[in-house]
């Protein structure tokens, strides 16, 4: 595993307890200190205002779940927040309908704050971007408020992402050029169960996910009278069912962080048709795009063979790829050392990666991007995409948690504003942050030959 650079303090990146060795970068610290103290007071007091109608904010999108690119009620809700708030908003941004923007600020840096908002199919808020939603924008109206009072120049922006859940919403909105305008840092927090951090900690700055392939195959078959004439088919929900079989053992030699997995969404309507059709979805992960690349090959032939002993063709429909979380170390810091301010314990940087994935992996390979994660109680075992840490995404201590983490954001991002030589700094680790090696993984492995090209010494081995 990479080393994380963790120099910065050294550096004079904007740490407010490293130690100047000049009587000239005393009086910088000295000046930088006071604002970040001003900064700290505008973000508290701006967060303990709005706190109640934040929570209504989040318990409002909470009660109204909308799945990816139909998040109309939590686009014009906090579309109409921030406009009472006295921000400006450009609806339906960058071409998607739920998308949104809102900025303030002049000249200087920019950071952009992304908005989650969308819901989980049946489950409602399972993984609680209800809170996203509020700490983001909680996190972009204190740093506005806290820019403004300084009275110096930079810029804040929120952007609403839709379509997490698997729509690639910030995906499009690269492409749309929503993070072009030379843009410091794309920052967000997510909610995860409590129980997932060592005790004494309530939550990771250096969250890392995996990439993801998620697609869809339609299996064509031909349809026959089940009793009279079965032969006559070619079953379409065998196919499916031997794709099924064969990716069970493939998951036997695949390496322990990824991941397969798969529904039929349609195995046919009676069974005294012989299925023409079905149809499954799958989702692939394992470390970054060229791992998950290989692992979707040897999905593929799993899929393939099911088809092909079953006299069907296949139809692939592949969704936008996410790549892996890249970690930035100068921003996690500065988030940790402001969470420690508000009286909370922030691991740096996750030993391994989350078997989850996100589309800010694909935001954070462009620029540099932070997505911390911070805990939520639950039951003991409750995981995300559950129907009780909905519950939970909705509970008192929840809200007060994820305002809390935009306190720290809001900070960290005051901190790449103000700071003089921070955006640098940030700008530095994104460029020189070590990939870890996942070669190994999916390689080209050699089998060392067909049965028939044995040696003799092989041949009697083998017995
Ligand atoms: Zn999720
Ligand atoms: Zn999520």
């Amino acid at each position: 595993m990479a080393t994380p650079n963790l120099d910065i303090h050294e550096r004079g990146s904007g740490m407010i307890s490293s130690q100047p060795s000049h009587t000239e970068v005393s009086t910088c610290d000295k000046d930088i200190s006071k604002t970040l103290d001003n900064a700290r007071k505008v973000v508290a007091g701006t967060v303990h205002d709005l706190e109640s109608d934040l929570t209504k904010l989040s318990l409002d999108i909470h009660s109204h779940p909308e799945i990816g690119y139909e998040e109309k009620f939590a686009h014009d809700t906090i579309s109409d927040f921030l406009e009472k708030q006295g921000f400006k908003v450009k609806r339906h941004a960058y071409g998607l309908d739920t998308s949104f923007e809102a900025e303030s600020g002049s000249g200087g840096h920019l950071i952009v704050y992304c908005a989650e908002y969308d819901a989980l199919p049946g489950i409602g808020h399972g993984c609680g971007h209800n809170l996203i939603a509020m700490s983001s924008v909680s996190g972009f109206i204190a740093t506005a408020r806290a820019l403004k009072d300084s009275g110096k120049p930079g810029r804040v922006r929120i952007l609403g992402t839709p379509a997490e859940e698997g729509g690639g919403g910030k995906v499009k909105l690269l492409e749309a050029g929503a993070f072009k305008d030379n843009v410091a840092a794309a920052i967000m927090v997510h909610a995860v169960p409590q129980h997932s951090f060592a005790k004494g900690y309530s939550g990771t700055s250096g969250f890392r996910t995996l990439a993801s392939r998620r697609f869809r195959v339609m299996f064509h078959g031909v349809s026959s009278h089940a009793g009279a004439q079965p032969w006559g088919g070619r079953n379409a929900l065998d196919a499916a069912v031997g794709a099924y079989a064969t990716l069970s053992m493939l998951r036997q030699q695949i390496h322990p962080m990824e991941r397969i997995n798969a529904v039929i969404e349609n195995g046919g309507v009676v069974p005294n048709i012989i299925p023409d059709y079905a149809c499954m979805a799958f989702g692939v992960r394992s470390h970054n795009s060229q791992t998950a690349d290989a692992l979707y090959d040897r999905v593929k032939q799993c899929i393939d063979a099911g088809a092909i002993a079953s006299g069907c063709k296949t139809e692939y429909e592949t969704a936008i790829p996410y790549t892996d979380l890249k970690v930035n170390d100068v921003l996690c810091k500065a988030y940790n050392e402001e969470m420690e301010i508000v009286g909370e314990k922030i691991l740096i940087r996750d030993p391994e990666q989350s078997a989850a994935g996100t589309d800010m992996g694909n935001v954070s390979h462009e620029i540099p991007g932070f997505h911390g994660v911070f805990g939520i109680p639950t039951a003991p075992g409750v995981p995300p995409h559950h129907s009780d840490f909905c519950e939970a995404a909705k509970q008192p201590e929840a809200q007060t948690a994820a305002l809390k983490a935009s306190r720290g954001m809001a900070m960290m991002a005051i901190r790449v504003l103000l700071y003089p030589g921070m955006a640098d700094r940030v700008k530095e680790n994104f460029n020189n942050a070590e990939e870890e090696d996942y070669s190994s993984v999916n390689a080209e492995k050699s089998s060392g030959g067909s049965r028939n090209q044995l040696s003799d010494e092989d041949e009697h081995t083998c017995c």
